[in-house]
């Protein structure tokens, strides 16, 4: 939901990325060499240097792969290569044979590259640093937690550039974005241009806003009717409709409507009597920003949303809360 702008930061984590993956996996490489050999020797092709010129890109540009930025994605020179033989990505092959039965080893063109990348041991690397990150969450619908333990990452990696078209970007730390199943499963059949890192500072980083409309706003009773995903502006943009459509958002923040209600409630009753009988618990007149912590657990910053599931939901009805003088501090 929101963007992250590419800073020496983010690029200290790739980095860190590509130096881990080479270290463990020092035989990227000579693997990619086999499979082009063993596709060429096993297969038929319309132009078997087409085949032998699309992974000699791949291994002209590994390990710098890992760590490459979106601006730096030569898209269209693989593109073309791969017009020397349409389609062959997908295409079933034979990558080898098992010596003792002469069984024929079968699979796609692009799974066997994602295999010799080593996508399976890269997730398991790339876990730990999205959680150092602060990346906790589906970066889609900020609904489900992102976790991970060690050696085990349990949510799925989306591939920005779909893994099937684009395999040499399989394991591209840029082109992966934390998801859950569930919005991995409905973006794979649809379009959907949200790049979770962006080169651009012109990029909006923020291009959505969760709309919560609520009945009786007040300390008692503050229930909440709908949630609606917008544009950052509060009004639908096309953007804002096709990732709905994606994603459903709207739908998944039905269920969400009691812990609006509450974010609601507890910036009501910060009045003047709230403020005091706070102050007197607590010995002390509290800051506007310990307030906010109290409001919604997590400072009043944006950039922190991927930390935990709900979190965009509280910042957007906080704001609109604070713009229309509910918190009176
Ligand atoms: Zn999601």
């Amino acid at each position: 939901m929101r963007r992250l702008l590419i800073d020496d930061n983010i690029r200290g984590f790739a980095i860190r990325y590509q130096s881990q993956m080479e270290t463990a996996y020092p035989n990227v490489i000579s693997d990619i060499e086999c499979l082009k050999d063993n596709l060429v020797k096993y297969n038929s092709w319309k132009d078997s240097n087409g085949i032998k010129d699309y992974f000699n890109e791949i291994i002209s540009d590994y390990p710098a792969l890992l760590a490459l930025e979106p601006n730096d994605w030569d898209i269209q020179k693989y593109m073309d290569l791969e017009k020397k033989n349409p389609g062959f990505l997908k295409r079933t092959v034979k990558y080898g044979e098992v010596k003792k039965t002469h069984k024929d080893l079968t699979d796609s063109v692009y799974k066997r590259i994602l295999f010799c990348l080593r996508y399976s041991e890269a997730r398991l690397i790339l876990g730990p640093i999205h959680r150092e990150m602060g990346l906790k969450t589906c970066v889609y619908c900020n609904t489900q937690n992102a976790e991970s333990a060690e050696n085990e990452v349990f949510y799925e990696m989306d591939h920005l550039m779909a893994q099937s078209d684009y395999p040499f970007l399989g394991t591209c730390f840029y082109n992966l974005q934390p998801c859950d199943g569930g919005c991995n499963k409905r973006k794979q059949t649809k379009p959907c241009d949200f790049q979770l890192y962006v080169n651009n500072s012109v990029t909006d980083l923020s291009p959505f806003k969760l709309k919560a409309y609520f009945q009786n706003i007040g300390p008692v009773t503050s229930m909440c009717d709908k949630i609606l995903f917008l544009g950052k502006n509060g009004i639908t943009t096309s953007e804002s409709e096709a990732y709905d459509r994606t994603f459903h958002i709207t739908k998944k923040y039905e269920s969400h409507r009691d812990e609006a209600a509450i974010i609601c409630k507890k910036a009501c009753t910060l009045n003047q009597s709230g403020i005091d009988a706070y102050e007197a618990s607590i010995g002390y007149r509290p800051s506007r920003e310990q307030y906010i912590d109290y409001i919604i657990g997590i400072p009043f910053d944006e950039s922190l949303i991927h930390g935990a599931p709900l979190r965009k939901l509280k910042y957007d009805i906080l704001s609109d809360l604070d713009n229309s003088g509910v918190i009176k501090i």
